[in-house]
């Protein structure tokens, strides 16, 4: 006899919330977190579409600031706007507390939480966790572990990740359109790109994610905030860093008697890294398979969360990695020159309409059918990639 119907390693947002699915349904579940406080330090910028009301829980507490719209400037300041009139588009949370939440929520639902628990060995066979002085049993072994999985260490998988480096900063003064999210592009850092998430008119998240040490990417933003005359004098609160799984199609996700889901299964959408909104629904789809699993004794089921996870996202994941692939192709005299022709072609309209920042399949569809994307991209680019 097992200790668990299901062990879920990792109290991240999607661990907690798969395992407060599991546990709603009845299910016997663990949850075990290295840490000994859930959500520290901030590894996040905290940017969700709005999306996620529709996904997941999310009280109106942990929305420190509405954004409206988007303001992409080109490696020479050419920038692009686009604006949605009546909602929000996006929320910026206070990451930390609705980690927390999330967690007391598995909790109430009836998981069993572990803090300072850090799993050192997974046996995926035998549905066993080894800690340093103890392990447990487990029906299903959940990974939920983030980017550098030990469960998916087991699984023989390869991790594939980028540094990213982000600041709190505080000018003391208006310097934000705190309605807009800033982001600016360039070739040193693409496929990754830099933000600015405001909090309040004074105070923002400022990061960015590429394929640098940390130590150069904090000496990227340095160099951003020195040439940039508004935020020159900004005081720097804090510094975080963390890392961003690189999106896999390929990465097995199921074996045996385990499963991963969130960071640790690379789901991150290519183009921008966010993981929140694709994680959570992947714990659903997951919860609903190990129920089934577990249910019917068939350990052979848990398989078909590879195989709707795929089919669910594999059209918008695909289109995603070819926007990552066309911006990753350009220069910067390429890129200025597509924002001033995007600019010219007011395309901002047609991403206030069609623009999602977690489906972006359908505005890419519309650019292309518009013969918008023909126009702006190189011609042998255009062709490569959109086959155009
Ligand atoms: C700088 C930065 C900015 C980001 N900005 C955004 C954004 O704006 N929007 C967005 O959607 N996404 C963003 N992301 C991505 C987002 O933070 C992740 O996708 C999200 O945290 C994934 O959640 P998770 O629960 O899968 O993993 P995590 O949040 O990484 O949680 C994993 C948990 O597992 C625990 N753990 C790890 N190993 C073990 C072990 N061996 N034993 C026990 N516990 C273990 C960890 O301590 C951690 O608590 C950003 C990431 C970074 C680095």
């Amino acid at each position: 006899m097992k200790n668990y119907d299901v062990a879920v390693v990792g109290a991240g947002p999607v661990g907690s919330t798969f395992a407060r699915y599991v546990a709603e349904k009845g299910l016997k579940v663990a949850i075990f977190e290295k840490k000994k406080e859930i959500g520290v330090p901030l590894q996040c910028a905290g940017l969700l579409g709005k999306k996620i009301k529709d996904v997941n829980v999310l009280p109106d507490e942990f929305i420190l600031n509405e954004i409206y719209g988007a303001c992409l400037y080109s490696p020479s300041s050419t920038m692009i706007s686009m604006r949605k009139k009546e909602e929000p588009l996006a929320y910026v949370l206070d990451r930390v507390a609705y980690d927390k939440y999330l967690a007391q929520l598995a909790v109430d639902k009836g998981a069993e939480l572990f803090l300072n628990h850090r799993a050192e060995k997974i046996d995926i066979e035998n549905g066993e966790i080894h800690f340093k002085d103890k392990k447990i049993s487990a029906e299903i072994i959940v990974g939920a572990d983030g980017h550098s999985s030990i469960v998916s260490e087991a699984f023989g998988n390869n991790f594939k990740s980028v540094h990213a480096s982000q600041f709190l900063i505080d000018t003391g003064k208006n310097s934000f359109d705190d309605d807009y999210f800033q982001v600016y592009v360039n070739s040193k850092i693409s496929p990754g790109f830099l933000w600015i998430i405001p909090l309040s008119k004074s105070t923002a998240r400022v990061g960015l994610f590429a394929d640098f040490d940390y130590q150069d990417l904090s000496g990227i933003l340095n160099d951003f905030l020195e040439n940039n005359e508004k935020l020159r004098d900004a005081k720097i609160l804090k510094k975080y860093h963390g890392r961003i799984p690189i999106y896999d199609s390929k990465k097995n996700i199921v074996n045996n008697r385990a499963l991963l889901i969130g960071d640790a299964a690379s789901q991150v959408k290519p183009t921008t890294g966010g993981g929140l909104i694709i994680g959570f629904k992947c714990a659903k789809i997951a919860a609903e398979v190990v129920h089934e699993s577990i249910s019917s004794q068939n350990i052979d089921i848990l398989k078909n969360y590879q195989k709707k996870y795929r089919k669910m996202y594999n059209t918008e994941l695909k289109m995603q990695l070819k926007v990552q692939n066309t911006y990753e192709s350009l220069d910067d005299d390429n890129l200025d020159s597509v924002i001033l022709k995007l600019n010219e072609k007011e395309v901002g309209k047609i991403v206030s309409e069609y623009g999602d920042l977690d489906s972006q399949s359908p505005l890419m569809i519309k650019l292309i059918k518009s013969g918008v994307i023909f126009s702006v991209l190189p011609n042998l680019l255009s062709r490569k990639i959109f086959g155009l």
